[in-house]
C-alpha cells in the first residue's frame, strides 16, 4: 500500500483524537480523588486556623515536605496557588514594575528586555514573554541541555538579556535533563546583566518514568556558590502530582529574592487557600509517599510513552527522530516539513499541537518539531493516533520527495 492510500483510509475512518496537551488522564485524576475528602483538620501544625487569611509565605509543613523535591530550603519557598505558571507571569511583572535585587532600575524602564529561551521549549513561556514585549532569542538545545557555548556568549555581551527560560528536568517537550556541567555553568557564568534571572521551571521534578530517576544538580546551591545567589528564581507545582486545576505551587529563590517577591504579593493577596495546603500535607504526607504516589502515575502513563515509541519505530524507522523521555509529560518528534505533517494529521481528525509551538513567536526555521503529548487518551486512542500520524509523515515524505 502507498502512504496516499493509507492516508485515503485513515481520513475515511473519520477519527477525532487529540495529543495537544499535557494534561493527565481521567485515571490518574483518580489516583488523588481522596483529597476530595481532606483536610480532615482545619488547624496548621503550628496551631493557626487554616480557614482565615494569613501566611502569604504557606504553611511550613508543605515548605519543608517539598523543600527536598524542588531543592529549595523550606523557609527559602514560597507556596502559591494551583498554577505556577501565573506565579512566572507574575514574577515577570513584579520585575517589570519593581526593581529586582540587584537591578538599577524596573524592567519596564529599559529600552529592550531580551530573554533566552532553549528550543525546543515550552509554548506558554514564549507568550509570556510576548505579552510583555519581551524580546525572545532562541538557543539550540543539546542532549545535556541548552547550549552553554551559546548562553555564555549572549549573556556575556548583551546587557539587555535579564532572563532565561529553563525546563531543566525531563524539559518539555524533549525530556531531557540537564547535565551537571550544564547547571553548574549555568550557576557560574558571567552575565553584563547585574540583574539577570534564569527561570527555573521545575515543573517535572518528581515525575519519573523509570526506577533510577535523573538527577538534577542543585542550582540554588551552585549559584549561591559562585557568587551569584540571587541569580535563581525556582518554579514547581503538584499540578501533575495531584490535580491539575486544583494543586499547589512553589516559589523559591534566595532570601533576598523571596523578601522581594513576598513584598510584591503582599499587595495582591491577603494570604493563600491553606485548607488546600493542609489537603495536600495529610494526602502526600512526606517524601516517600510522593515517590508512591508518583510511581503509581509511571505505572498508568509508562506504557504510554512505551506505545508510541513502539509505533514510531515500527513505522516511521529512519523517516523521523525522537525522544525518548524517562520522566516528564512529552515527546519531541523531529521530521521534514513538520507543519504540513501536522496539517494532514488535522485534516485526518488527529489534533497536534501547531508546528512551531515549540519555538519563540511559533517560528521553527527548520519546520521539524512536533510535540506529542501522550498522557491524556486512553492507549487504543493513543495507538490510533501515532499510527495516524506515521502515515501522514510517511505521505508528507513521499510528496515532498
Ligand atoms: N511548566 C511547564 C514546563 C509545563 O509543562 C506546564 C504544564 O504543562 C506548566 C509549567 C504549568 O504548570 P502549572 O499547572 O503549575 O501552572
Amino acid at each position: 500500500m502507498t502512504a496516499q492510500s493509507d492516508y485515503a483510509d485513515l481520513v475515511q475512518r473519520g477519527l477525532s483524537l487529540d495529543l495537544t496537551r499535557g494534561k493527565p488522564s481521567p485515571r490518574q485524576l483518580d489516583l488523588s480523588n481522596d483529597l476530595l475528602k481532606l483536610p480532615t483538620s482545619y488547624r496548621a501544625a503550628d496551631g493557626t486556623d487554616g480557614r482565615n487569611y494569613g501566611n502569604l509565605q504557606g504553611l511550613a509543613e508543605l515548605r519543608e515536605l517539598f523543600a527536598p523535591l524542588v531543592q529549595v530550603p523550606a523557609e527559602q519557598l514560597v507556596v502559591g496557588g494551583n498554577s505556577s505558571l501565573a506565579m512566572m507571569h507574575d514574577t515577570v511583572v513584579h520585575a517589570l514594575l519593581t526593581p529586582v535585587p540587584g537591578a538599577a532600575r524596573r524592567w519596564v524602564e529599559e529600552p529592550e528586555i531580551t530573554f533566552l529561551c532553549p528550543v525546543p521549549g515550552y509554548d506558554r513561556h514564549f507568550t509570556i514573554c510576548e505579552r510583555f514585549g519581551i524580546k525572545m532569542v532562541p538557543v539550540p538545545m543539546n542532549a545535556d541541555g541548552p547550549d552553554m557555548d551559546v548562553v555564555e556568549r549572549l549573556v556575556a555581551e548583551d546587557a539587555s538579556v535579564k532572563g532565561m527560560w529553563c525546563v531543566p528536568k525531563y524539559s518539555n517537550p524533549s525530556g531531557l535533563t540537564y547535565s551537571d556541567e550544564t547547571v553548574r555553568r549555568l550557576a557560574a557564568m558571567e552575565t553584563a546583566a547585574p540583574d539577570f534571572r534564569i527561570f527555573w521551571d521545575n515543573a517535572y521534578a518528581v515525575h519519573h518514568l523509570t526506577d533510577t530517576p535523573d538527577e538534577l544538580a542543585d542550582v540554588l546551591a551552585l549559584a549561591a556558590g559562585h557568587g551569584n545567589a540571587d541569580r535563581v528564581f525556582v518554579y514547581a507545582s503538584t499540578s501533575k502530582v495531584t490535580l491539575a486545576g486544583s494543586g499547589v505551587s512553589f516559589f523559591g529563590g534566595s532570601p533576598a529574592n523571596v523578601t522581594w517577591f513576598l513584598h510584591n504579593t503582599s499587595k495582591q493577596s491577603i494570604g493563600p487557600d491553606k485548607l488546600n495546603q493542609l489537603r495536600h500535607v495529610e494526602f502526600l504526607r512526606d517524601g516517600a509517599g510522593v515517590a508512591a504516589h508518583m510511581r503509581r502515575h509511571a505505572e498508568l502513563i509508562g506504557p504510554k510513552f512505551e506505545l508510541v515509541d513502539k509505533v514510531l519505530t515500527e513505522r516511521l524507522g529512519d523517516l523521523a527522530t525522537w525522544t525518548s523521555p524517562r520522566g516528564g509529560y512529552f515527546i519531541s518528534l523531529e521530521v521534514p516539513h513538520a507543519a504540513e505533517v501536522v496539517a494532514k494529521a488535522k485534516a485526518a481528525g488527529i489534533a497536534l499541537t501547531p508546528a512551531g509551538a515549540t519555538h519563540p513567536y511559533g517560528q521553527d526555521p527548520d519546520d521539524r518539531t512536533i510535540r506529542i503529548a501522550p498522557t491524556f487518551p486512553g492507549l487504543e486512542e493513543l495507538e490510533q493516533a501515532i499510527n495516524g500520524l506515521a502515515v501522514c509523515v510517511r505521505l508528507v515524505a513521499e510528496e515532498q520527495g
